[in-house]
């Protein structure tokens, strides 16, 4: 799949929308679920508004203009994003000063320099398209800038803003976006292209990936087993009564915030399972999960969602890691135990 391509179930709202492109709005809030693929949308709309021969609406891949987007040089074409995005993308160097982390902000020059461009004229006289992404990551002050921005527009320019949670943006900022939400895509649509793109174990992928096909796709590619070993452990010590300390030990070798993530995800399941249903992240531990699920206290549960809610919060920035995860191994395997 190149980068001027939609997703295959983006191809036909991408259709509807680009349709209208006589009288396109100048500024759009393209959003969904995390791992469904709102970047790729709005760099594949990009293509699709630059392209010289669109077919059905959508970029044909091989003008030059298409070409262009290829190479990442087209000259009506921006792409606002973090710093720390562009080295991910490999379009970025990490800094030579290994100490200075790139930035995870969108920042205000980066909204800056584009006032001159606005002032070029266009290949052919066509669009001029800026792509920001991902737009929660615009500081409050670019956001402002970018607000000033759109509140005047540019002739000829469209601006795609792609989000994962329009609620952490400017309201004003949203309210000058004409909103585009993009659906997660069914799950056999999902799972058939996760094996065209060489997944194993596709639906099993899926959901440990709440049905987010792209992030079923990046864990894949970045090697993760489907259930992570901690969680294994969990499960393990759940049902042989283990002390926790083994899983203390797991536990500080992630990230606060995966883990939180994932007992919350783990906790949805057990949920499940104590009401006789069948797991939703999980299906492949499914016996082991409903075995648990069937002898534990649902209050004992319940307190413990709570807790993991709260920690959501201040995975973040724990104030003590390992205070954290020798509490969180000891309490929520106690919260599991057999009543
Ligand atoms: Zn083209």
């Amino acid at each position: 799949m190149s980068m001027t391509d939609f997703l295959p179930w983006q191809q036909a709202p991408a259709r509807r929308w680009l349709a209208s492109r006589e009288r396109f709005a100048h500024a759009w809030l393209i959003h969904g679920r995390p791992g469904c693929g709102q970047m790729d949308f709005a760099l594949a709309g990009a293509s699709s508004l630059l392209c010289e021969t669109p077919r059905e609406g959508l970029a044909c891949g091989q003008c030059q203009a298409c070409r262009w987007v290829l190479a990442g040089n087209h000259p009506d074409l921006r792409r606002i994003r973090p710093d720390a995005q562009a080295v991910r993308e490999g379009a970025l160097d990490v800094a030579e000063d290994a100490k200075k982390q790139p930035s995870r902000e969108i920042r205000i020059e980066q909204i800056r320099s584009l006032l001159p461009w606005f002032n070029t004229a266009t290949h052919r006289g066509g669009w001029r398209v800026a792509l920001l992404y991902p737009a929660e990551s615009l500081n409050a002050i670019a956001a402002n800038a970018l607000l000033k921005i759109l509140e005047e527009p540019p002739e000829h320019t469209v601006f795609l803003l792609a989000a994962q949670a329009p609620d952490r943006l400017l309201p004003t900022l949203v309210s000058r976006c004409r909103r585009l939400p993009l659906t997660v895509p069914g799950a056999a649509e999902s799972v058939a292209w996760l094996q065209a793109q060489g997944v194993q174990e596709p639906a099993a992928r899926l959901s440990a990936a709440g049905g987010a096909p792209l992030l079923a796709l990046e864990q894949a590619r970045a090697g993760q087993p489907v259930m992570p070993d901690w969680m294994m452990l969990f499960l393990d010590q759940a049902a042989a009564g283990g002390d926790g300390a083994a899983l203390a030990d797991a536990l500080q070798a992630v990230d606060p915030a995966d883990w939180v993530d994932g007992f919350q995800r783990l906790w949805l399941d057990l949920s499940l399972g104590a009401h006789g249903l069948p797991p939703r992240y999980h299906p492949a531990e499914g016996a082991r999960i409903a075995a648990i699920a069937k002898a534990l206290d649902p209050a004992a549960l319940a307190h413990a969602a709570g807790w993991l809610q709260q920690q959501r919060r201040l995975a973040r920035h724990p104030l003590n890691p390992k205070l954290l995860t020798d509490h969180a191994a000891r309490y929520l395997l106690q919260a599991v135990r057999p009543r």
